[in-house]
């Protein structure tokens, strides 16, 4: 199969293999730094794309490239044709990771296993079942935590994605850690990102030099294992010497590692985003319903791709509401 990489190369030489697929904007929590607090706005149905427009358009990436598809949210498992757009997906030459909350994702095993689908990302903030209730608004925490174990056990490559927020779950930290002392997990400490109607302030982030300060004054230096990062990888990953699992931190806002970035998003609406952080978007499913080849869209979003953080790549600049409030709210990304 001949690639036609320069469509999915940008003017940084940056090779775009990794696809994020929003499958919808529902959810069934509703966390207090993705959803805002008045709920999110839902596009009308017609406007989500369906499982065939959502493999058409897979299919046109991965023919330009795309070697990885990851599905997110909202949460992709409550969308009722789940499994059909994961099997239509899974009979492309690509790599398929799923970023879910678990709270349903057990009733979902057998189809992974059927598909070999075995990354999944776990969206997990809290080990204290009153935080979580405080920061989904939901009373899940059992259901979810016993998922992500039947998980691992289950045999699958099981990341826990954490976003620390100061005097809320900064306190967790030595515990998420501890958790991969008997479990091969690996979990992801996340900086606390800006993004519309999550009041957002640099206060509230917990950076990556203070979760490592953390790290050091508990285990000390020399427990502390630094491991070689993936090539494209957004962590930087460590282990606790003797510990099973490891743990890694996304430092997006302190420590941008936008050099090597493969990512592209397309939200459930069917609009292409270069950059998570980006305010433009390239309409590709109007485009596709017309009939049109949307090859052009997304060589045009990608050549308008920012070198850092959708043109933020200043503090300063990520700190003003101005820019980052032109995009959406996490809800309607799907991270
Ligand atoms: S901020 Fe944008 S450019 Fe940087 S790594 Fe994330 S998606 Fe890529």
């Amino acid at each position: 199969m001949t690639t036609k990489t320069n469509i999915l190369t940008d003017s940084f030489y940056r090779k775009h293999t990794y696809l994020r697929i929003s499958l919808t904007e529902r959810c069934n929590l509703r966390c207090t730094y993705c959803m805002p607090a008045e709920g999110s706005v839902l596009s009308p149905k017609e406007h989500i794309m369906t499982a065939d427009e959502i493999y058409n358009i897979a299919k046109t990436f991965v023919k330009n490239g795309v070697t990885k598809i990851r599905l997110t949210g909202g949460e992709p498992l409550v969308r009722k044709d789940a499994i059909s757009i994961l099997e239509k997906l899974a009979s492309l030459p690509v790599e398929i990771g799923i970023t879910t909350n678990a709270v349903i994702v057990d009733k979902f095993i057998p189809t992974f296993k059927r598909l070999n689908i075995k990354l999944i990302n776990v969206s997990l903030d809290s080990l204290d079942a009153g935080k979580f209730e405080q920061i989904t608004r939901r009373n899940y925490f059992k259901k979810v935590y016993d998922n992500i174990i039947l998980l691992v056990k289950e045999g699958f490559a099981v990341k826990l994605n954490a976003v620390l927020i100061k005097d809320f779950n900064d306190n967790e930290i030595i515990n998420f850690i501890e958790l991969t002392k008997n479990i091969n997990i690996n979990i992801r400490f996340i900086e606390f990102m800006p993004f519309d109607g999550n009041q957002w302030n640099i206060k509230k982030m917990v950076s990556y030099q203070e979760i490592m300060a953390v790290v050091h004054d508990y285990f000390n230096n020399k427990n502390v294992i630094r491991l070689e990062d993936a090539q494209h990888d957004t962590s930087k990953n460590y282990k606790i010497k003797g510990y099973q699992g490891s743990f890694a931190i996304i430092s997006s806002v302190t420590n941008p590692f936008c050099d090597s970035c493969n990512r592209l998003r397309l939200t459930a609406n069917g609009h292409l985003k270069n950059c998570l952080f980006s305010a433009t978007e390239q309409n590709l499913l109007s485009a596709y319903r017309k009939g049109d080849n949307v090859e052009h869209l997304i060589q045009k979003a990608i050549q308008g791709k920012f070198k850092v953080r959708g043109g933020m790549d200043t503090l300063q600049k990520l700190q003003e509401p101005k820019l980052h409030s032109k995009n959406r709210s996490m809800i309607n990304i799907g991270g």
